[in-house]
């Protein structure tokens, strides 16, 4: 047999792993950074923080901008895909796959731009958020998409996944704060994706823009009929960007940006090479306020009024986490301070401003509130912006809380990014509960509210 047919009667597996040895030879040749395509790098790169496991085919961690051009080139001539990939912190598999991972966090990491004016900073996609936040702090700025893995998570991954922070009520997803990104498509090409009137300006972007809008107008029935008004929908693309059906607008000013369609794209439109982001200023003065419910069904019940009172976070902590973090002594302190006797589960509420007076008033009524509620002298009031932050570590360290269960079975975290309209989630939760019962297990929650005013 020669060698052509030897390869056709290859499996598809076989027949990659034959482009793989030419792959990895080029990439040797021709990128500088490192190219892993060992079993043992391939079997670290096949993880994130889902359940799935895929091998890559392998792995480059370029050294800079050219070199991540080159790996995406030589891929592209030998037609093997490409995975791009931050942190890969992503729970859904979405930073796993048989491709070439592209991973841009050793190296592609750099803040490019920062105009303190006009609030806005333009960065490499390996920038973690904490490093981004730690560099903007001393000008009283921040990027306020505060995801719970901000000490991991890249602004690459963010912007792939459109990811949703704590203070989402406030401030969006990463498709709200996102400016423009300079992508690389499929083919090659390079385009700066961002507000459609500066692209339609572009000559190296007018095809694309006109094709995308063909596209938007073909489908903007279908779109405004099927498309979930919530804020955090993140499944799928945002195929809405003309005419959008998110609860507030892309924009400020109500303008098309067509960087919102890649993101959320999960690495699958376009690589994303550096990104612009809208920063906001930091919160000056903070107020908690711990709502302690004697039974689930009451704090889902309640959200969808406690979001009126215009919180800047409202966050699910159920009893089973509450009692795991209790048996922790890293955590039990903190716990035992914010509720009263034993809830069934908390709803940290947080409110921010100008005033330190004015956050006092809004946990007064919040208290209020929850009076008529028929739950009197449920809240904790919490001030001092230690005792806070360090609440909020405790809810942000949810899953490893929950990984820390004792026992032969171990928490499975399976649903994620599910978007429920407020007055459905206590009846969502009680369905889906009753599931969980028939088949002889039991769920446990975290979760954060948004509603649907556009408060911006
Ligand atoms: C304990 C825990 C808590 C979490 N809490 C939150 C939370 O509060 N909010 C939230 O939204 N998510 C949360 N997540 C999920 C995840 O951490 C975030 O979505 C995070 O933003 C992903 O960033 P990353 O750098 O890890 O991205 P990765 O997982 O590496 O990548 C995410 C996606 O983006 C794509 N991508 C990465 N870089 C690029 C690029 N340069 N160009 C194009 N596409 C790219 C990837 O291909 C992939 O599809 C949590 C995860 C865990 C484990």
């Amino acid at each position: 047999m020669n060698a052509p047919q030897q390869l056709v009667s290859m499996s598809p597996r076989l027949r990659r792993a034959v482009d793989a040895s030419r792959l990895a030879a080029r990439l040797r040749e021709e990128c500088r950074g490192d190219v892993l395509f060992d079993a043992g790098s391939r079997g670290r790169y096949s993880t994130d923080a889902s359940i799935y496991q895929i091998f890559p085919v392998g792995v480059v961690v370029p050294r800079d901008e050219n070199d991540a051009r080159t790996a995406m080139a030589v891929a592209r001539d030998l037609d093997v895909p490409l995975l791009p990939r931050g942190a890969g912190s992503s729970q859904c598999g979405q930073s796993v796959g048989e491709a070439l991972v592209i991973d841009h966090s050793k190296s592609l990491n750099g803040i490019v731009a920062f105009d303190r004016d006009a609030m806005t900073v333009t960065v490499q996609p390996g920038v973690v958020l904490d490093q981004l936040n730690a560099f903007l702090k001393p000008h009283d700025l921040w990027f306020p998409v505060d995801v719970s893995t901000s000490a991991q998570a890249t602004i690459g991954g963010m912007a792939g996944n459109n990811s949703c922070g704590s203070r989402s009520i406030e401030y969006g997803n990463m498709v709200h704060n996102v400016l423009g990104i300079d992508a690389i498509l499929a083919d090659g090409r390079e385009i700066a994706f961002g507000p459609r009137d500066t692209m339609r300006s572009d000559p190296n972007a007018l095809a694309t823009v006109n094709a995308l809008e063909a596209i938007g107008e073909r489908e903007h029935d279908e779109i405004a009929t099927m498309f979930p008004s919530v804020l955090r929908r993140v499944g799928g693309y945002n195929l809405d960007v003309f005419n959008p059906q998110s609860v507030r607008p892309y924009t400020r000013d109500g303008s098309v940006n067509l960087a919102h369609l890649l993101v959320g794209s999960e690495g699958t439109l376009a690589y994303f090479s550096r990104l612009k982001l809208q920063l906001a200023p930091l919160p000056k003065h903070k107020a908690l306020g711990v709502v302690n419910f004697p039974t689930f069904h009451s704090a889902m019940e309640s959200a969808q009024h406690i979001v009126k009172l215009a919180p800047v976070a409202v966050e699910l902590v159920d009893r089973t986490m509450i009692e795991l973090a209790r048996a922790n002594p890293a955590f039990r302190a903190v716990v035992e301070a914010a509720i009263i006797g034993e809830p069934a589960a908390i709803l940290l509420v947080e409110f921010t401003g100008a005033g330190a007076e004015e956050q006092s008033r809004n946990l007064d009524r919040l208290g209020e509130l929850m009076g008529d509620l028929g739950h009197p002298d449920s809240v904790v009031r919490i001030t001092s912006p230690q005792a806070q932050k360090e609440l909020w570590e405790v809810r942000k360290a949810g899953l490893n809380i929950m990984m820390s269960m004792k026992g032969d079975g171990k928490p499975v975290s399976f649903i994620e990014d599910c978007a429920v309209p407020l007055e459905h989630l206590a009846d969502y939760t009680d369905r889906l509960s009753d599931i969980f019962r028939k088949h002889g297990t039991h769920g446990t929650w975290y979760a954060r509210a948004e509603d649907a005013r556009d408060c911006r």
